[in-house]
């Protein structure tokens, strides 16, 4: 019920309103509802005890609610705020001296000196003091001062018991009231800090680890950078003294691997950045040609040379997908299989299967290599891990896959057995797929 009212009488920004200022509103809106009901019910009790000279504050009271709704309405918060305080004392302040001492009408002074702290804010201090001083000065100038309404009045002394009641009742269900919603707006404000606090440390312990992270990918960095050069250095400086033409050669071939092995690196670095930087892409991809494609970028290469490729996919499977991701992966995969092959093994290959389910694509890339023992299975995708001491690699690959897998919010997993071969198995959801 309250919120359809509150929604009513919401300004077009209301939404970009902080969570207190939110509140505050709703406050104001109850209080143009409160002001308006109290006038209702006053007017009502005098027209019943036939006292008719405070009628006139009464509409007063009624009329200014509904201005100030149109004015939150309207987006002038703070205008409305002050136009329902300020009217709401000017009706106490009239009812004060015209009404006898013991209706009590003094006690609603006290809910006003702190209801515009809890209806304007603490960020317009300035305007809540002079508020304050303002109900201060209203009741000395109605308690001390000699003012007399041009008339006389001489309400019954049922009335003034009547009156002394309301009075009391709607000073303390109002200061009760504002003090209730400034300690809730209080404890509001300190579980979002706590809230607050928790975020920043689970974010300063992520710091703290990615910091970790960067130190050891900064040692692991230079110190790859720095092996092949040591090498190259140490070969130039033997070629220095070689005058066998022979030896010259298998120098300059092991300089040329040892800069390729570097050169390789830095591809991968750079893959790692641009994997991590650049923003998902969504592009057709049909999987046969492009496996194949990727297939036959890799199947000439050092080492591939006698392995049997096999592609088995739906022939029109497309896919929306980020292709550079899938590149990244596949070119691991399917780089490592050739990389861990067993040199002399009988009949050696890489199956590349690709299948669509209702939710998912799976790739698995399939090999009769030489395998991964358990106690190196659990770390392969770590950074700079590398499985074996004769791995020449960076020890990157994989990281590198699992970060794109992830980027596609896949899954990765490995069945491997050592001297028989290995299974990776990637699963990445699909919203969007076809296959004829
Ligand atoms: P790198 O190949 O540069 O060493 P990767 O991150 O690509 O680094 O792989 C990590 C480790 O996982 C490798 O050192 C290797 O021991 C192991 N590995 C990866 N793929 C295979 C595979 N198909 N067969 C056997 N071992 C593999």
């Amino acid at each position: 019920m309250i919120n359809p009212i509150i929604d009513f009488f919401s300004p077009y920004h209301y939404s970009s309103f902080a969570s207190a200022e939110k509140k505050r509103f709703r406050l104001t809106v109850f209080l143009c509802f409160v002001s308006a009901s109290i006038a209702v019910i006053y007017s009502t009790v005098d027209l019943i005890n036939k006292v008719y000279y405070a009628l006139p504050f009464y509409s007063i009271l009624l009329i200014t609610p509904l201005a100030s709704l149109w004015l939150l309405k309207s987006g002038r918060i703070i205008v409305s705020k002050m136009l329902l305080l300020t009217a709401a004392l000017a009706t106490t302040f009239m009812s004060a001296i015209s009404d006898p001492f013991e209706a009590g009408v003094f006690i609603l002074f006290v809910p006003f000196s702190i209801a515009s702290f809890a209806l304007v804010g603490f960020s317009h201090k300035i305007v809540n003091i002079l508020f304050s001083l303002l109900v201060g000065a209203a009741f000395f100038i109605a308690f001390f001062g000699d003012f007399r309404l041009p008339y006389e009045q001489h309400p019954p002394a049922n009335y003034i018991t009547i009156s002394l009641i309301i009075n009391f009742l709607i000073g303390v269900t109002t200061s009760i009231l504002i003090v209730y919603f400034l300690v809730e707006l209080n404890m509001e404000a300190e579980s979002e800090l706590k809230e607050q606090e928790k975020i920043l440390i689970s974010k300063n312990k992520e710091l703290e680890k990615l910091n970790q992270e960067l130190d050891r990918f900064v040692y692991s960095i230079s110190h790859d950078l720095r092996s092949p050069l040591s090498s190259i250095l140490g070969l130039t400086n033997l070629a220095k003294f070689e005058n066998d033409t022979a030896e010259l050669k298998k120098y300059m071939t092991m300089i040329q691997e040892r800069v390729k092995a570097q050169d390789d690196f830095i591809k991968e670095i750079i893959e790692y950045s641009r994997n991590v930087r650049l923003e998902l892409k969504s592009e057709e991809v049909h999987f046969k040609s492009f496996i194949q494609q990727q297939v036959d970028a890799l199947r000439y290469q050092d080492g591939a040379e006698g392995i049997t490729f096999e592609i088995n996919i739906q022939e029109k499977l497309t896919l929306q997908t980020d292709k550079a991701r899938w590149k990244t992966i596949l070119n691991n995969l399917i780089g490592n299989a050739i990389k861990y092959h067993t040199p002399g093994k009988i009949n050696p290959f890489i199956k590349i299967n690709g299948e669509l389910t209702n939710t998912h694509f799976i790739i698995k890339v399939e090999d009769n290599g030489s395998g991964i023992s358990d106690e190196h299975v659990d770390k392969i995708f770590d950074m700079f891990y590398r499985g074996t001491d004769t791995s020449n690699g960076s020890g990157l690959g994989l990281f590198i896959t699992l970060e794109a897998i992830k980027q596609l919010n896949g899954t990765i997993e490995v069945q491997s057995t050592i001297a028989e071969g290995s299974v990776f198995i990637v699963k990445v959801p699909v919203l969007n797929a076809t296959k004829i």
